[in-house]
């Protein structure tokens, strides 16, 4: 799966350039990350919100990409102290071995109580060497958390975010063209398929450069051009990926309930009003006095709260 991020990506630069934007390696950072959450929710085809996140214990506190089953997607980090140009992943994000990558998938129709799916691995390779790509995590944590051999090329700048992604299916019941067992058990042993090998070796020889300049078509010829290729577009009704927040005023509303009347109460006693911006769009949400009781009058009694996006 090969997927371009272009005008979504620019406008959530835009966005994110308003309250001061990131500096460029976090920004790359980002865009790496949507590409390959955008490439994931592709491939799992999931009913609910896929959430790549990055802890770290460097000046990158969290890095945070989201995506919606209708390729809606969202990200932002939050960045305490100098990033300097062109510095590795690990001085971002696993100074003192603490950084953290998580992956979380969290379904439309949860149940209440219901904990979202969660997988979370350390940013370290199985020589326990520092992981300094976003790729490498990735490939890591599918290997680890899914047992699956994955071939990652990811790459962002300020115009675009790409990433190519190669994952080997495993082969089991009746479709299994591999015929018997033993052949399958061969074919499922993680890492020793031939084809799947050649083809995620030629994947890797990818250039940073390539997969931001080229289109899909060049890159897949010069890259397996001795293969057969058959390309799938999209199906239809499938929307292209575009920049888009899920917050709302009334999401807002529910966060200020559950901080309590008397935390709200301060804030209205110190500020006048409530004032909440989402770090993801920059949308802000205004609360006045009035605005603010409402909120903790009984719910029903009021007209359906309406979202508002600047
Ligand atoms: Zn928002």
């Amino acid at each position: 799966m090969l997927v371009r991020l272009t005008d979504g990506w620019q406008e959530l630069l835009r966005r994110h350039a308003q309250s001061g934007g990131y500096p460029r390696p976090v920004s790359d950072l980002l865009g790496e990350m949507l590409a390959a959450a955008v490439l994931m929710q592709g491939n799992i085809k999931f009913n609910g919100s896929l959430v790549l996140q990055v802890f770290g214990d460097g000046p990158v506190k969290v890095a945070v990409a989201e995506v919606q089953p209708d390729f809606t997607f969202r990200a932002t980090a939050t960045v305490l102290g100098e990033v300097a140009d062109g510095v590795p992943l690990s001085h971002m994000v696993n100074v003192n071995n603490q950084g953290r990558c998580a992956i979380t998938l969290d379904p439309k129709d949860r149940m209440p109580g219901q904990q979202p799916y969660q997988g979370v691995v350390p940013l370290f390779g199985s020589r326990h060497e520092k992981l300094e790509r976003m790729s490498d995590v990735l490939e890591h944590y599918m290997l680890q958390s899914e047992q699956l051999d994955t071939r990652l090329v990811l790459a962002a700048n300020e115009h675009i975010a790409a990433g190519l992604l190669i994952q080997r299916i495993p082969t089991t019941g009746e479709a299994n063209l591999s015929g018997t067992a033993a052949a399958q058990a061969r074919e499922d042993a993680i890492g020793r398929n031939e084809d799947y090998n050649r083809i995620a070796t030629l994947a890797a020889s990818l250039k940073r450069e390539e997969l931001l300049t080229l289109d899909a078509d060049t890159i897949l010829h010069r890259l397996f051009w001795q293969e057969p290729i058959q390309r799938f577009e999209p199906p239809e009704g499938v929307l292209r990926p575009r920049f888009g927040c899920t917050c709302s005023r009334e999401r807002v509303a529910a966060m200020l309930e559950s901080l309590g009347v008397a935390e709200v109460e301060g804030i209205l006693a110190e500020q006048g009003q409530v004032e909440i911006g989402c770090e993801f769009c920059g949308a802000r949400y205004v609360f006045d006095p009035v605005d603010a009781a409402q909120i903790f009058l009984s719910r029903q009694d009021q007209p359906p709260a309406s979202s508002q996006v600047q």
